[in-house]
């Protein structure tokens, strides 16, 4: 396998590559970019139905991914000199953010254990030394979607996936802002103009509108945003 390798583990593999087989992601998906491979876990549970989870310890309600099962499992995709990040996807987890996506684009590939029913045995965590990760402060029903989130979001910064490498570098979050409103045509849409100096042709002047424009939007929509950019402005 070359470039940069994932490695999902589910008990739901058909759920890949879905919309990753798709757009950008697919098409570096095509052509080698990426390589995803899955990995069903219900492969490693040893009993005659195949058991992969078991009721909680101390009681309460549904069912607990089992550590021996899913240790097994992580085990076989990823050896001890296997240096890609471990991550397991949880609501529990430190929120991915842009950052954490440049730094695993940067490296050789990612495993991503997909968790089900109400989590993973905490020991599998610890012992395999897996990242726990949340994509926002919601709970869905199972890791896939989340998984697929942490690819598109790697894959589309892989050197030459995105057409224009320069864009990802203005985006939202990039320099700890969200972006600038966007306009295309038509210049008037139901007696909504554009803004004028974006129809210039003074780069200065369009270049300051976008600053601004992105600052006021943090400011207004994301006050934690702006506070720690201010923050870092002042260190
Ligand atoms: N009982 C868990 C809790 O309250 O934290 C929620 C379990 S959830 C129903 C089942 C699985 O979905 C989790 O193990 C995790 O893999 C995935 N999941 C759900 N929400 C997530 C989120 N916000 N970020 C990442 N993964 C999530």
């Amino acid at each position: 396998m070359t470039g940069f390798v994932a490695d999902v583990l589910t008990l739901y593999p058909e759920m890949f590559p879905g919309s990753l087989g798709h757009s950008l992601a697919g098409r570096a998906l095509a052509e080698g970019v990426w390589s995803l491979r899955t990995t069903q876990i219900r492969d490693f549970a040893l009993d005659k139905h195949r058991h992969v989870d078991d009721t909680p310890a101390g009681g309460g309600p549904g069912m607990v991914m089992r550590a021996d099962v899913l240790a097994r499992a992580v085990d076989a995709v990823c050896p001890a000199d296997d240096l890609r990040p471990r991550l397991v996807m949880t609501p529990r987890g430190r929120p991915l953010s842009q950052a954490r996506v440049r730094d695993l684009a940067a490296g050789p590939g990612v495993v991503i254990l997909c968790g089900r029913f109400e989590g993973v045995d905490e020991r599998v965590i610890s012992r395999r030394g897996l990242e726990e990760v949340s994509i926002g402060d919601y709970v869905l029903s199972g890791g896939e979607v989340a998984a697929t989130v942490v690819l598109d979001a790697i894959v589309r910064l892989l050197p030459g996936v995105m057409g224009n490498d320069q864009s990802g570098l203005t985006e939202s979050f990039e320099t700890g802002l969200l972006e600038h409103a966007q306009y295309t045509k038509p210049p008037v849409f139901e007696g909504e103009d554009i803004p004028p100096v974006l129809l210039s042709g003074d780069h200065a002047k369009v270049d300051a509108w976008r600053k601004r424009n992105a600052e006021e939007t943090t400011a207004s929509r994301r006050p934690d945003l702006w506070l720690a950019h201010q923050a870092a402005k002042k260190t």
